[in-house]
């Protein structure tokens, strides 16, 4: 056993639970949730990781995409608050985005950044301003991952936690390797080395953090391996380290709830039939089973 392997906990039902609320709260209480996602042609993932923080508890979503897509994610959210956001004359996001970006960070509890961004010179550069200016945690998923890869020293930059939640394929992006033994130790290695949070996701995700603990999720199967479901993943983190969960309970818990409905919609609708859409409309499931 290496070290690495030798701290590894795995993480099962009984061990995840979510408090009850106290009746005289508001929305105010549960996060106010900034979400930066979406391009032209990626117009779902940005709404999957808004409905999913909806659906885990978030308290306000507000959700910033390119302001070529923006009435399309408008139609697509009731609950949640989506705005458009300065794109240039070939309409891609541009760099003026990052105004009213920095502006809305200033009153979050924390920030998503990535689903379906695309990986212009402009998201790469408002991923790096929110890394460098957020007070408050930031998740990286997707191209907010893939913006930081190559400029990795970038996260020692940021002043408040960073968690990242890359697939094999951006874990490799980011300089790690994901193959078969090496997960549990490359993982351990990246959260240790900077100073973050890492959800390597996959079969069996893996939560590594900063102090070099290790912990191994024990739900979801392969009805989940399918377009969306990290979107959703991604959002759900968001909702519960906005609702001030300690960082390290909210994400094990978003892991392995995300999984949960993964594996209560499997039942359902069989390995083949699962969408990221079903797994949200299914996390209400899930979280009954920890409250
Ligand atoms: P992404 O690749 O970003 O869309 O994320 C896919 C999500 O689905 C991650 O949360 C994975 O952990 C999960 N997933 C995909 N395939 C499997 C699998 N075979 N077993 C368990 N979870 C999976
Ligand atoms: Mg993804």
């Amino acid at each position: 056993l290496d070290k690495a392997e030798a701290d590894c906990r795995a993480v099962t039902a009984g061990e995840i639970t979510l408090p009850r609320r106290r009746p005289d709260t508001h929305k105010g209480d549960y996060g106010r949730d900034l979400i930066i996602a979406g391009s032209v042609g990626f117009t779902g993932a940005p709404v999957l990781a808004a409905r999913a923080a909806s659906a885990a508890g978030a308290g306000l979503v507000s959700l910033g995409v390119p302001e070529t897509i923006y009435n399309i994610a408008a139609v697509k959210c009731d609950e949640e608050m989506p705005f458009p956001l300065p794109c240039t004359a070939e309409g891609s996001l541009g760099g003026l985005a990052v105004y009213p970006i920095l502006d809305r960070l200033k009153k979050a509890d924390v920030c998503l950044v990535g689903p379906g961004l695309g990986r212009s010179q402009a998201a790469r550069e408002i991923v790096f301003a929110i890394l460098k200016e957020a007070a408050v945690p930031v998740v990286l998923d997707a191209d907010g991952i893939n913006a930081v890869s190559g400029n990795i020293d970038i996260l020692d930059e940021a002043l408040a936690p960073v968690i990242l939640t890359p697939h094999a394929g951006e874990f490799k992006r980011l300089g790690g390797n994901a193959e078969g033994g090496a997960r549990l130790s490359e993982a351990r290695r990246f959260a240790v080395s900077h100073g973050c949070i890492l959800v390597l996701k996959g079969h069996r995700t893996i939560t590594a953090l900063p102090d070099g603990a290790v912990c191994v999720n024990t739900t979801g199967g392969p009805a989940m391996a399918k377009g969306g479901t990290g979107d959703v993943l991604a959002g759900m983190i968001a909702a519960l380290v906005g609702q001030k969960f300690p960082l390290k309970d909210a994400v094990l818990a978003a892991v392995y709830l995300h999984g949960l409905a993964g594996d209560l919609c499997q039942a359902r609708y069989g390995e083949y039939s699962v969408t990221a859409g079903r797994i949200i409309d299914m996390l209400p499931e899930a979280i009954k089973t920890v409250i």
